[in-house]
């Protein structure tokens, strides 16, 4: 080949011969090119993104992502997280994240458990640490709670166990109306029982402390007997060719007394607590017998019917007539004396 005059001719074989030594080390110089290129040895750009600060931008000759962040001094510690992985290899213009993982303590009883990670559930944190996901266990702060830098997870494990308890089981009573019994009288016709039961309980602790007992199965061992209780319901009587009607029928505990010093102490000026003139009376509906009542069981100026004694008018009290007692007024006091004490039943009337 000839150009300006000279020659340029491609190297003979005789020139390749000659130099040998020459065009060896040209070609093993060639190859550490190619070899270096091809395992990514050459000068390039990349941008590292560490999170939370500004990003860097460096120029390397490093061939992976390790490589470069070992160059830059940056110890990946467990739970970090860095894209592309360390072994990928870089590339021009190549950007890296690196997410720093933080401290979360995982206490369970005594235990104290360090788990690093970049952010999670509490969930996840405690399924990495495989504890068996016992859905008994109650967890501080609640599982679906994202985790925070130096937070405390705290597992309180929950132990349950099984016992039987027996139980009694109260009777009920019931009422039975009965239209032909005065109303405000009542008889038990069956006394009540309770029954027996076993109880089969679940006992749940926590940190052996009991929070929670709940009967899972019961079986009765005696079956209960209700209380029944007749109650009368008939609001009228008929006495001397009169029907009379009545709000309700007791029974009460009857005495007498007179207007004496005796019978009356320092009331004895023959004045009613209801301010009457303690005249008594002879038991007919026109001129009732006076009688002392307990206010609370009969109201006052009530007329009632007093079985076998005849009407009275509750217009007295008396220090001692409390609950289902009454006094009759009577003229003398030999009279009241001879009454003694009787059970008589009472009809307030209407
Ligand atoms: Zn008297």
């Amino acid at each position: 080949m000839n150009f300006l005059g000279k020659d340029f001719s491609l190297p003979s074989g005789k020139w390749v011969k000659d130099n040998f030594l020459l065009v060896f080390m040209l070609c093993c110089l060639l190859g550490a090119v190619i070899v270096s290129y091809s395992n990514g040895y050459y000068q390039k750009e990349i941008t590292l993104n560490v999170e939370g600060e500004e990003a860097v931008n460096l120029t390397t000759w490093k061939a992976t992502v390790g490589d470069v962040l070992e160059e830059v001094n940056i110890d990946l510690r467990p739970g970090d997280e860095i894209y592309p992985s360390p072994g990928e290899s870089l590339r021009r213009d190549m950007r890296i994240y690196l997410r720093r993982a933080f401290p979360v303590y995982v206490k369970m009883g005594e235990e104290r458990e360090v788990v690093w990670t970049t952010g999670a559930k509490v969930q996840e944190i405690l399924d990495g640490l495989k504890l068996g996901n016992n859905d008994y266990d109650e967890v501080e702060p609640p599982l679906h709670s994202p985790v925070e830098e130096r937070m405390e997870v705290v597992v309180l494990s929950l132990e349950r166990e099984y016992v039987t308890q027996l139980e009694e089981i109260p009777y009920s009573t019931h009422r039975k109306i009965n239209p032909s019994m005065d109303k405000g009288m009542y008889q038990v016709i069956q006394e009540g029982k309770p029954g027996t039961q076993e109880d089969y309980v679940r006992v749940t602790k926590m940190e052996g402390e009991e929070i929670d007992r709940k009967v899972i199965s019961t079986s009765v061992i005696e079956g209960k007997k209700d209380r029944i209780k007749e109650v009368g319901a008939n609001t009228s009587i008929s006495r001397g060719g009169y029907t009379l009607r009545f709000v309700e029928a007791i029974n009460v505990s009857a005495t007498a007394y007179c207007t004496c010093v005796q019978c009356t102490g320092t009331h004895g000026r023959g004045i009613t607590s209801t301010g009457k003139t303690a005249v008594p009376g002879d038991g007919t509906r026109d001129n009732p017998h006076l009688i002392a009542v307990d206010p609370a069981v009969i109201p006052m100026e009530s007329l009632l019917y007093i079985e076998s004694i005849g009407y009275g008018r509750a217009v007295d009290t008396g220090g001692a007539i409390r609950g289902n007692r009454i006094d009759i007024l009577m003229e003398k006091h030999e009279e009241a004396l001879r009454f003694g004490r009787r059970n008589l039943k009472v009809y307030i009337l209407q």
